[in-house]
């Protein structure tokens, strides 16, 4: 059975994403979502450069799903439901056990259910999804977990200095995030380093959104990544706060906070936004002349810079420097504001080409290449689906 076109679904707790994906063209055909599920909901959507904005009445994910796949008939992308081959289901948390893309069973998804322990916020949303597009869709469907890609990074980066009782009882360690997107960029990037006969071994991949990780991708495999046990630890982020001393809950608990609210505040109310106290949005802070949001702006920077000293020494060295997601692929500004703390490396960024957020940022002669490379976790996802469908005898 040849697979073409795929449709990948990111199912939120109030948003479900979709894209289908001509996967032998790697072309998308149209992409959208279902916004506020249960709250005066809207549907979005472009294909064939026409940008669709509508209000429909979804009052849970079972009804969004419907309209999304009634949306693909609708706009004509697909004339049957029979062009669907197979859906990609985005899920945040496999555990240990999956660090592999693996076709949907009864026992996956007990699986996932079990590692809602894990990343209460986001897998039952997730699971939802597959639940119900195994009812309405009679196609394959796949997992691709976001933890998956630093599953095999060594013990010394993943266990927490706690005692080792803590990993074997209750699997307390490193997991990391965005391990889709940190993939895809760094695949992009050796196959344009090594394509310009540029040295790819050592890579740190910067995921720079509202959400922020960073990874260190030693030879295509991800040794280490900033967030860890839930995606609140790591560098400074648009609402969370990263790594802080966890002796600080203690001292706020005796002074009349609960722990939810604390870990809810350093989810939430931290990061940009705490330490400016006016945005998250780093457009904003950029044009503020406000003396926090240059604070902001600067503990934002440093803690980033912090990482990549850390992994390229972990490495003992680095090849390139990958940048992508809202902040990553955008601001040319924070991108300098990185890059200038390894001029002691050799590293120097071409301005010009750094302004116009080309895909190569770093002059010519710079010992380390800096790159912008565009997430596309969507295409990922599909690229994988198709993988592990093609593997498996059906
Ligand atoms: P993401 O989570 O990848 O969608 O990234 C969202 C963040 O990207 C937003 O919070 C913005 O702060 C940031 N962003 C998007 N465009 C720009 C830009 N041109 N300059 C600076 N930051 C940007």
């Amino acid at each position: 059975m040849i697979i073409k076109n795929i449709l990948v679904i990111n199912s939120g707790s109030s948003t479900i994403k979709f894209q289908l994906i001509d996967i032998c063209k790697k072309k998308r055909k149209i992409r959208g979502m279902v916004e506020r599920i249960g709250n005066n909901p809207v549907i979005e959507y472009d294909f064939d450069g026409r940008k669709v904005k509508r209000k429909v009445k979804a009052k849970n994910h079972e009804e969004a799903l419907k309209i999304i796949i009634n949306c693909l008939l609708k706009s004509k992308v697909i004339k049957d439901f029979s062009e669907i081959d197979a859906v990609g289901h985005r899920v945040v948390h496999g555990g240990e056990k999956h660090i592999k893309p693996t076709i949907i069973t009864n026992r996956i998804i007990k699986d996932i259910e079990k590692f809602s322990d894990l990343a209460p916020l986001h897998n039952p949303s997730n699971l939802k999804g597959i639940i119900i597009l195994r009812k309405i869709l009679n196609v394959p469907q796949v997992a691709i977990f976001d933890t998956a890609f630093h599953g095999n990074m060594p013990k010394e980066s993943y266990l927490y200095g706690l005692p080792l009782e803590f990993y074997k009882k209750f699997k307390i360690r490193r997991y990391g995030f965005h391990g889709t997107s940190h993939k895809y960029v760094s695949r992009e990037a050796i196959k344009i380093l090594k394509k310009m006969k540029k040295s790819y071994k050592k890579i740190v991949t910067c995921h720079i959104g509202n959400g922020i990780s960073l990874t260190a991708v030693l030879n295509g495999k991800s040794v280490d990544t900033s967030m860890g046990f839930t995606p609140l630890e790591g560098v400074l982020m648009g609402t969370r706060s990263g790594s802080f001393d966890p002796a600080i809950i203690e001292f706020l608990n005796k002074k009349g906070y609960t722990t939810k609210e604390i870990i809810d505040i350093a989810n939430k109310k931290s990061g940009l936004l705490g330490i400016s106290g006016i945005n998250n949005d780093m457009r904003v802070l950029l044009k503020s002349k406000n003396e926090r949001a240059k604070l902001a702006i600067n503990m934002f920077v440093y803690s980033i810079v912090k990482y990549i000293g850390a992994y390229a020494a972990a490495m003992n060295g680095l090849d390139a420097i990958v940048f992508t997601a809202g902040i990553g692929e955008h601001s040319s500004k924070i991108r300098r504001m990185i890059c200038d703390h390894f001029k002691f490396l050799g590293l120097n960024i071409d301005d010009k080409k750094n302004n116009k957020n080309n895909i190569i940022i770093s002059t010519k002669d710079s010992k380390i290449t800096a790159l912008v490379i565009p997430t596309n976790e969507e295409l990922q996802i599909a690229l994988e689906t198709k993988e592990v469908l093609k593997k498996t005898k059906r």
